[in-house]
């Protein structure tokens, strides 16, 4: 977006045309109409972040236009150098339209940059019951803009800061919203060959659908922290400034041995998300890593291919001389498997070229997301050197079970969920349970709900 400085007579004569199209939605309609415009200081009115931000007052106003059953008749917007605009005719009591504006405005560090005027259908402007805090110093009132005591580059920076920490605070919550949906939704995709599912435990003793709830409960703020951890490491301005992309994966692992100590106290230590802690815990970073305050997050290919710049040398300088302290390692020793980490370390081409693609194909053709996410769970099975396959049934079991998953979906056909279930019964009486393919089903979910 191109940055244009406004001039005087141009912030003048936008104003008169803002109140000319008021005074048309008043007419027209004879409800109230909300003015929306971007508080922005300076001589610049128009920025990637000022858009974003706005975008979002935007869907604040929608969701709380149906959250209070208010009917709108009639709107308008448009985004002009002078500033984005946009205006709703809403058939509500004035005040109550004010209320939800004020709401809005109060909520979190965007809001105070909205400025949401409300006119009543007899044309008087609402005034607010407060006044607004200074963006620079937080002092209440309007001292500081009419005496001036901050300079535009001072205001700019305050407005610039403000924006991007808000803007960061939703792609922060929204990742953390969308692993632990994954997770969920993994769990409680049914049936599964071999794994914990909504109807039975498959080959695990030890663990249960609701061991899968805890444990994806557990892990909720761990994502936040995965996020913000590569976004500040490729802030410039952070206390520990630029880190490379594997200096970023070594600083992410202390937290991810954290994020396990708190996955095994909530399920009395079962081990049910080692595996997610570690490839969606990366992909956190990597989103972090990626993401702009101006553009939002990056596509799919780009942030896999950063999670693999992040594993790829320190994976490959461990696998072979690590103290064969996990079930993986011991297995890389024995069959070469380099399993998950192997994987990231690649940049999930399974999950980029089969499961995520695929997924989206099924959901397109109209499948209903369980049934789309137990088949696409069999392509896994039918791609991958699952560890956990290797782990428990040896060689030979592995190669029966990608051998009976790929029977079933051959020739690209979607296998009923009866069938599936068979298949499940299978597994479970071969002590079989691939449990790497259920964590790049969660991944695959995860990707899927991103875009
Ligand atoms: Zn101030």
């Amino acid at each position: 977006m191109k940055e244009q400085e406004i001039t005087l007579s141009e912030i003048l004569s936008a104003r008169e045309e803002r109140v000319a199209l008021q005074n048309a939605l008043l007419e027209q309609s004879r409800v109230p109409v909300i003015s929306f415009t971007m508080n922005m200081a300076g001589p610049v009115k128009l920025t990637a972040l000022s858009h974003r931000a706005f975008a979002w007052g935007i869907e604040q106003l929608r969701l709380g236009f149906s959250q209070n059953k208010f009917s709108v008749l009639a709107e308008q917007s448009r985004s002009l150098p002078t500033g984005d605009e946009a205006y709703f005719a809403v058939d509500a009591p004035a005040e109550r339209v004010k209320a939800l504006c004020v709401e809005i405005e109060e909520s979190g560090p965007m809001g105070r940059f909205f400025d949401m005027d409300v006119i009543g259908a007899d044309g008087r402007k609402l005034e607010r019951a407060t006044e607004r805090a200074c963006i620079v110093c937080h002092r209440p009132g309007r001292d500081c803009a009419s005496r001036r005591l901050h300079t535009v580059a001072e205001l700019q920076a305050a407005t610039s800061a403000e924006l991007a920490r808000g803007l960061q605070e939703l792609a922060r919550r929204r990742v953390a919203a969308l692993a632990t949906q994954a997770l969920l939704g993994e769990v409680a995709v049914t049936p599964k060959p071999g794994l914990v599912d909504r109807s039975n435990n498959g080959a695990h003793r030890d663990m249960d659908y609701f061991t899968f709830l805890s444990s994806a409960s557990s892990l909720h703020s761990y994502w936040e922290q995965c996020f913000d951890r590569g976004r500040e490491d490729t802030t410039p301005s952070a206390e520990n400034g630029f880190r490379s992309p594997g200096e970023s994966f070594s600083a992410l692992r202390p937290i991810g041995r954290q994020a396990e100590r708190e996955m095994l106290a909530a399920t009395g230590g079962i081990n049910t998300h080692k595996g997610a802690i570690f490839t969606l815990g990366v992909l956190c970073g990597a989103l972090g890593r990626c993401w702009r305050a101006e553009t939002g997050f990056q596509p799919v290919d780009i942030i896999l291919e950063e999670a693999s710049a992040m594993t790829r040398e320190i994976l490959a300088a461990e696998l072979p001389a690590a103290d064969w302290n996990t079930a993986g390692e011991d297995l890389y020793r024995k069959y070469g498997t380099r399993g998950i980490r192997g994987e990231v370390a690649n940049g999930l081409p399974a999950v980029r070229d089969v499961s995520l693609p695929l997924f989206r194909r099924l959901l397109a053709r109209g499948l209903d997301r369980n049934h789309a996410a137990a088949v696409t769970l069999l392509h896994l099975i039918a791609e991958l050197e699952d560890t956990n396959l290797l782990h428990r049934g040896g060689p030979d079991g592995a190669a029966w079970a990608k051998h009976a998953a790929t029977e079933l979906i051959a020739d690209g056909s979607i296998p009923s969920l009866a069938s599936i279930s068979e298949l499940d019964r299978q597994f479970t009486q071969r002590n079989l349970s691939p449990g790497g393919c259920a964590d790049l089903l969660a991944v695959t979910l995860f990707l899927e709900a991103l875009s």
